[in-house]
């Protein structure tokens, strides 16, 4: 019944399996007056675990109506609030919280747009945990491209657990993986806008030498060759030539 209403362009694959719901939650180890915002809760099921947590606060943000009004005749909580919004542009200073933990199992089609604005509000976010399309999550990871370079830049990210399409209904068409992302502790004073453009020079043309797309004198003042391409560099050598360009 349900299943047939599921919407394809929302990227709606809901997960079913409560074993597994429950792991996903237990790897935020979420505490008492932690805030927390879910991206996409679809039906709500991963929220009804949230609510076995002590979390203080409890923002839901859906693009979706119809799952709004599901979700507000399935839950009744004091701790929570429904947001109907794209989350691919939503402004998480407007909750007026200082601190929070994010978590979704994305829309795979949005998945990127919605990690890029997370990494917009990194000042506000503490740490996030998102299920994506396996490949994506490793490529955030590990690869050397610039919204790998962007999360990583702020965050710590660790690959959780790998989840076969059968957890989810329906099914979706690739393996899934859970990644959580950790805010480093310093406190970097990188504006997000300014690195992405940083980032996107540098990723352009991969195979190009850096001296290409950045002057030689700001290259050698980072410490980075100029005859160096973009996939040897560190995330550090990024952070060292954002403070020096
Ligand atoms: N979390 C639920 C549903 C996941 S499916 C579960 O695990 O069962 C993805 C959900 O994200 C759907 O409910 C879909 O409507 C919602 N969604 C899709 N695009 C979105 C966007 N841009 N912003 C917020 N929610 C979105």
């Amino acid at each position: 019944m349900l299943k047939k209403r599921l919407k394809k362009h929302f990227g709606q694959h809901l997960l079913v399996a409560k074993g597994v719901i429950k792991k996903l939650v237990e790897f935020m180890e979420i505490k008492e007056n932690d805030v927390v915002v879910e991206i996409g809760p679809g039906t709500g099921n991963l929220t009804e675990e949230l609510f076995n947590t002590p979390l203080k606060r409890l923002y839901l943000i859906e693009i979706d109506e119809d799952m709004i009004r599901i979700l507000k005749s399935r839950f009744n909580d004091r701790r929570l609030q429904i947001i109907h919004q794209d989350a691919g542009n939503f402004d998480f200073s407007k909750l007026g919280e200082t601190s929070l933990k994010v978590v979704g199992n994305l829309p795979y089609n949005v998945a990127s747009r919605i990690l890029e604005n997370v990494v917009n509000f990194n000042n506000l976010i503490s740490s996030a945990f998102f299920m994506l399309q396996k490949e994506v999550a490793i490529r955030i990871e590990k690869e050397a491209s610039w919204l790998s370079f962007f999360v990583r830049t702020f965050y710590e990210v660790k690959y959780l657990m790998s989840l076969p399409p059968k957890f989810f209904v329906p099914p979706p068409k690739v393996e899934s993986g859970f990644i959580g992302l950790y805010r480093r502790e310093e406190n970097l004073k990188i504006d997000p806008k300014r690195l992405k453009e940083l980032l996107k020079k540098v990723f352009s043309q991969r195979r190009k030498m850096l001296k290409h797309k950045v002057s030689e004198e700001v290259l050698l003042k980072a410490g980075i060759s100029p005859t160096a391409r973009a996939e040897e560099l560190k995330v550090s050598d990024i952070i060292k030539l954002y403070y020096t360009s």
